[in-house]
Formats: C-alpha cells, structure tokens, sequence
C-alpha cells in the first residue's frame, strides 16, 4: 500500500485531515498502541459512503474505532485504515424520550442530556469512557443494565458504501457482545427509547454508581476498564485476585492493586507487556480454579 497515495486520493473524500502513522496511543484509553498506517475522521454519513467502497476496491483492511476505551493495539500499530468516529461525529436529537444519537458522541454525555431531561435508564452509563457506537457493539453495561436494553435501532454505513438500519431485534443483544461483531458495518447513528423519569432521582442515582467506581476502580491511571469478561456466575477480578495477582507488574503494566480485573499502565507500558499479564493471568486462574478467563478487551493491529 503506498500511504501518501492513498492518503491523497481519502483527503479529497474527506473534510478533516487525514492522519499518517498516527501513534494509536493517542487515541487509546490506555494509551497504548503503534502507528496505524492511516486515520480518519468522517463527518457524515456521505464520506463514508465515499470512502468505504474505496477501501473495498483496493482491498485496504480497515477496522473502526470510537473512543478506544475497550482496546488493546499491538505495539507495531495497525496496517490499514483506522476510521475514527470520535467528536466531528457526535450530535443528538431528542424528542420526548427518544433519541437518536451520532455514534461518536460519548456516551457519559448521552447520558448526561438524558438526565437533565428527565429521561431514565443511562444512569449506568455515566461513567463509562466509550463513545455510543462502540457501547452499541459491545453492549456495555454495569449495575444490572445493558445500552442493548435501551437501543430500537441503528444505522450505519457497510463495507460498499450502502446505508443501512437495523432493528434491535436483529442486534442479538448479549452479555457484552451483539451480531455488529459479525458484520463489516460503521454505525453512525443509535435510536434509543428511554423511560419517563424524575431528573433529580436520575442525577442522584448516577452519583451514587460514580462513587462506587470511585471506591472500586483505579481512575487514577489509563485502563480498558475490565479485561476479561466474567464467567458465569463470578467475577473475574475476584479469580485473579484469588489467585494471588494484585499488584503483579510486567513493564509498565500492573494488574491494579485496587481491582483484579483492570491492568493499568503505569507509564510507558507496551502491548506486550499488558499481553504477558493477561496470559499470566489466564494461566494462574485456571491452575487455580479450573476457569478459563476470555478477554473482554479486543486486541487490534499487528500482534505476532
Ligand atoms: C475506566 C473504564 C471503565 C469502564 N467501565 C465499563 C463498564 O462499566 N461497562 C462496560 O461495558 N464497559 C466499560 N468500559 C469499557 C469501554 O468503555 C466500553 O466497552 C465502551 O463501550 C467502548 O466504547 P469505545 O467507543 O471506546 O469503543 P472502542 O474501544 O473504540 O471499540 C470497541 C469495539 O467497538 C467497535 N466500534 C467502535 N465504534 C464503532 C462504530 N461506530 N461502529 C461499529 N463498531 C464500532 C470497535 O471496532 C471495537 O470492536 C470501561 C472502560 C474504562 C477505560
């Protein structure tokens, strides 16, 4: 692939700078990640639709990202395209209760407009990183509720440029996980139905979750929240932590001392080092206790 070329002929789709070997670390929660060959930052639905067939054409790997809060991106980067649907992708419209939001708009902030309107149900949600695409695609959720919950469809843009809506019956919905992980699909915008509610009842509740996170979670440091998504029945920091883990340090990674599920980046930690815990830490959960603990977090770019 020759870079500057295709560089040129994506800047004359695209109103934002094309990025080149752009450190993903910039663009990562963890702030970890090599260069990926090329970046973008569509700011409609009508770039992608131009873009998207052209990367098909040419047969250039291309692989979205919202805010990069569930990601870990190899140490050599990401070949290809990295389509960044971030802050020039980020509005909502709102009529009563429902919303149809940019699927580059922080989910924290959706839920943020939700509570001042009065609208319930993202009280979950003001405290996680991701953007409202992403959060879609990986059905996030905490304390007992799911976006899936709340989604009556979405639109995106496929691989040869068509527009397409889904309805939430076709997203099969599942613990942190839905069928956009089987489909070459931007979403760009997520339709949600939300329930009638009292604005101070809201913000009081999304208080009380943002100081649980406080007391259990290190903020204090760059993560992916959790890494590895709890088996049935349990929770996967409490089998690392069983395991004798905390605190484990590889590099400048370490399995957080506060919370056996997050590995935090100390400073300078490499995907390989956050790869080696994460190995380390399947291996002596297993011998521990017989489970096999699978990341949450998706792994991206060039590993070995
Ligand atoms: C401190 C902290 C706390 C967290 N707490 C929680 C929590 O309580 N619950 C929870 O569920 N998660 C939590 N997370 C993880 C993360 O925030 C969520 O998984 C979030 O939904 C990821 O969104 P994102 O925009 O950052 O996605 P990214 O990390 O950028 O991408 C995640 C996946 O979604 C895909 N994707 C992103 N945008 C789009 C799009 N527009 N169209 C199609 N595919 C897309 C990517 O290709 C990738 O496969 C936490 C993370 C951190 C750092």
């Amino acid at each position: 692939m020759d870079k500057t070329a295709l560089a040129a002929q994506l800047q004359s789709l695209l109103s934002r700078p094309v990025l080149i070997d752009s450190p993903m670390a910039k663009h990562t929660t963890w702030k970890i990640g090599g260069p990926a060959d090329l970046m973008i930052f569509p700011t409609s639905e009508d770039e992608l639709c131009a873009v998207l067939p052209l990367l098909q054409e040419q047969q250039i790997n291309w692989l979205v990202v919202g805010n990069g809060s569930n990601l870990l991106v190899a140490d050599r980067g990401i070949r290809g395209v990295v389509i960044a649907m971030g802050a020039n992708f980020a509005a909502s419209q709102w009529r009563g209760r429902t919303v149809k939001a940019a699927s580059g708009m922080l989910l924290a902030a959706l839920a943020l407009e939700a509570a001042e309107r009065g609208a319930a149900g993202l009280e979950f949600a003001r405290g996680i990183p991701g953007s409202v695409g992403g959060a879609v695609r990986m059905n996030a959720g905490a304390y007992g509720s799911n976006i899936g919950d709340y989604v009556t469809k979405i639109d995106g843009v496929d691989y040869q440029g068509q527009r397409q809506s889904l309805a939430a019956d076709e997203l099969s919905f599942a613990y942190r996980d839905s069928s956009l992980f089987s489909q070459e699909l931007v979403v760009t915008y997520v339709h949600l139905q939300l329930r009638e509610g009292d604005r101070e009842t809201i913000m009081t509740q999304m208080k009380t979750y943002q100081q649980k996170r406080f007391l259990s979670q290190p903020l204090e440091y760059p993560s992916c929240g959790s890494v590895f998504r709890n088996p049935p029945n349990d929770h996967a920091g409490r089998l690392v932590e069983m395991a004798g883990l905390r605190g484990l340090k590889i590099g400048g990674a370490q399995i957080s001392p506060k919370h056996g599920n997050f590995i935090v980046n100390l400073g300078g930690a490499r995907a390989s080092d956050v790869l080696e815990l994460i190995r380390e830490a399947q291996r002596q959960v297993f011998d521990y206790s017989g489970v096999r603990l699978e990341t949450e977090v998706k792994m991206v770019g060039e590993f070995e």
